[in-house]
């Protein structure tokens, strides 16, 4: 009688559950490094035993079920062209049918503006968008709005935060009377340079015009949608040290202007109020 020696035990158990992300147009709405973008959700993921799936879908691939969270980055008017009718053909029912479920919906610049009705490129050029948010955008004759902003964003009515980030666009997007933005704008332009509004969000469909890239500047944010994208509670996620984040994420308001606001008692990382500090947060591997 033979015998098999045992299976070591793998030193990475599989994870109990699993963050499926698929990026829209990696390869044409990518651009002021929505790769990091990706990467912190992947990293956040992986530090905390959660598995991590990232899919592409490109132009003309059907958009499959079963993601967690759907990424629209950035994008040129010329690119932006040739997804958005991409999007409407062969997308929008599915994005619909994902927002719907609770998915997460997050579209950065360009990506937001799909995600109104609308980006009119010029007078009788008008980009279709899916219809997840309830605005239209409009390429303006002025200046582009291009800075470092700040902006005041209270999500699921928890304690108001700040988001840091950078914002470069021609389009002005406006919000239809029922439309919530994202947030206020602190400092910098936001959806139009004068309403004061900066992006929007229905449920768990968030649109922004922060770059930065979004996520290493504002670590809060990317926990927030990982647990909403789980349909969990961000204070169920397993706290980190943000020490590095932290640091990122004031210099970024210091960059917008202003003294950086002190984040609120008990919003900090990854737990309740009360919950584990600083000290006793989970080291983080390579
Ligand atoms: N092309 C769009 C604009 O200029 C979006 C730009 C971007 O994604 N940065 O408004």
């Amino acid at each position: 009688m033979s015998h098999e020696p045992a299976p070591s035990p793998s030193p990475f158990p599989s994870p109990s559950r699993t963050l499926r992300v698929c990026a829209l147009y990696p390869d044409l709405l990518s651009i002021y490094a929505d790769r990091g973008n990706l990467l912190v959700l992947e990293r956040r993921c992986a530090w905390r035993g959660i598995g991590f799936q990232l899919r592409a879908c490109g132009l003309g691939e059907p958009l499959s079920a079963g993601h967690d969270l759907l990424y629209l980055g950035g994008g040129q008017d010329r690119d932006q062209r040739l997804c958005a009718e991409d999007l409407v053909r062969g997308k929008r029912g599915a994005l619909h049918v994902a927002a719907a479920r609770g998915a997460v919906v997050l579209g950065i610049c360009g990506g937001y503006q799909l995600l109104g009705h609308s980006y009119e490129l010029a007078p009788g050029e008008r980009l279709p968008g899916v219809g997840l948010l309830d605005l239209t955008t409009v390429r303006a004759d002025g200046p582009r709005l291009i800075g470092n902003v700040t902006v005041a964003v209270s999500l699921g009515g928890g304690p108001e935060r700040v988001l840091a980030g950078f914002e470069n666009h021609g389009g002005r997007t406006h919000l239809a009377a029922g439309q919530a933005p994202l947030g206020r704008v602190l400092r910098g332009h936001g959806n139009d340079g004068r309403s004061g509004f900066e992006g929007a969000r229905t449920g768990t469909v968030i649109g922004t015009y922060l770059h930065g890239p979004l996520l290493p500047k504002n670590a809060w944010f990317a926990d927030w949608l990982i647990a909403t994208a789980l349909g969990i509670d961000p204070g169920e996620l397993a706290p980190l040290d943000d020490a590095l984040e932290d640091a990122a994420h004031r210099l970024a308001q210091a960059k917008a202007g202003g003294a950086p606001r002190d984040e609120p008692a008990g919003a900090r990382r990854g737990g309740p109020a009360g919950g584990p500090g600083r000290r006793q947060a989970t080291a983080k591997r390579a």
